[in-house]
C-alpha cells in the first residue's frame, strides 16, 4: 500500500499538471469508443499496453476475462456485473469496438485446466465454470488456435474466442453487429514477450500486432 500512496503523491506532483485539462474536460462526461474486457491479473495493464488516456477505454476486468452468456431473453446466466457493463457501455456510450483480451500464464486458465475445483473458494469455482466451453474445445482438439503453446496458454486463446461468442448472446451485441455499428476483437497478451496478439479470422490463429500487422489493422478499420 505504501507504493500506492507514494505513487499517488508522485502523480499529484509530477503527472497531474499535464492532465489537468483532460480531467477538466472529462468532468463533463465520458465518451470512450472501446469496451475492453480483460483479466484482473495485475500483469495485464490495458491503458499501458495501448497508450490510452483517461476517458479512452471503458474497462471490464474479472478473473479469466470471462463473459457469462445471456439466456435467450437477454438475461445473464449468472453474475449481472458483466451484463450490466455490456448494456451500459453499448447502450449509452459511443462504443464501436469490443476487445476481449486474454493473457499467458493466466491463473484462471490454469485452474480450469486443473478441473476447476478451488478449495475454499466456492464463488471462484462457480465463476470459473464459465470457462467450461473453452476447456471442452481444448479437449476436443479440433481447433488449431494456440498450437504449440502450453495447454494453459492454448486454453487462454481458445477462451478469448469463446467469450466473444458469449458476447454475441446479448441482444444489444447481436443488434449492433447486424447493424454494422460494432466490431469484436480477440486479443491475447504474451506477458514474457510483452507482445499483444490479435486473432486473425482469415488465418484461424492469433498473430503478433507488430508494425506490419498494426498497419494492416489500421487499414482495415478505415475501410
Ligand atoms: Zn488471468
Amino acid at each position: 500500500m505504501k507504493k500506492l500512496i507514494r505513487g499517488l503523491l508522485d502523480f499529484q506532483r509530477h503527472t497531474l499538471p499535464s492532465y489537468r485539462a483532460t480531467f477538466a474536460r472529462l468532468a463533463k462526461g465520458q465518451c470512450p469508443d472501446c469496451l475492453f474486457i480483460s483479466c484482473s491479473d495485475s500483469r495485464v495493464v490495458p491503458n499501458l499496453l495501448v497508450s490510452t488516456d483517461p476517458g479512452d477505454l471503458f474497462t471490464v476486468r474479472n478473473v479469466g476475462n470471462l463473459v457469462p452468456p445471456a439466456r435467450p431473453g437477454g438475461q445473464p446466466s449468472a453474475d449481472r456485473g458483466e451484463a450490466a457493463a455490456i448494456e451500459f457501455s453499448l447502450g449509452f456510450l459511443p462504443i464501436e469496438d469490443v476487445v476481449v483480451c486474454g493473457h499467458s500464464s493466466c491463473g484462471a486458465m490454469k485452474a480450469i485446466l486443473a478441473g476447476g475445483a478451488v478449495d475454499g473458494a466456492p464463488n471462484l469455482e462457480q465463476w470459473l465454470a464459465h470457462g467450461a466451453p473453452s476447456i471442452k474445445k481444448l479437449r476436443e482438439n479440433t481447433s488449431r488456435v494456440g498450437e504449440g503453446l502450453p495447454d494453459a496458454d492454448r486454453l487462454s486463446q481458445l477462451n478469448v474466442l469463446e467469450q466473444l461468442e458469449h458476447l454475441k448472446t446479448y441482444p444489444i451485441v447481436r443488434d449492433r453487429l447486424a447493424a454494422g455499428t460494432l466490431r469484436l476483437h480477440g486479443w491475447w497478451f504474451d506477458i514474457g514477450a510483452a507482445q499483444v496478439h490479435a486473432y486473425r479470422d482469415d488465418l484461424g490463429r492469433f498473430v503478433p500486432i507488430d508494425e506490419a500487422e498494426g498497419d494492416r489493422l489500421l487499414t482495415s478499420l478505415t475501410n
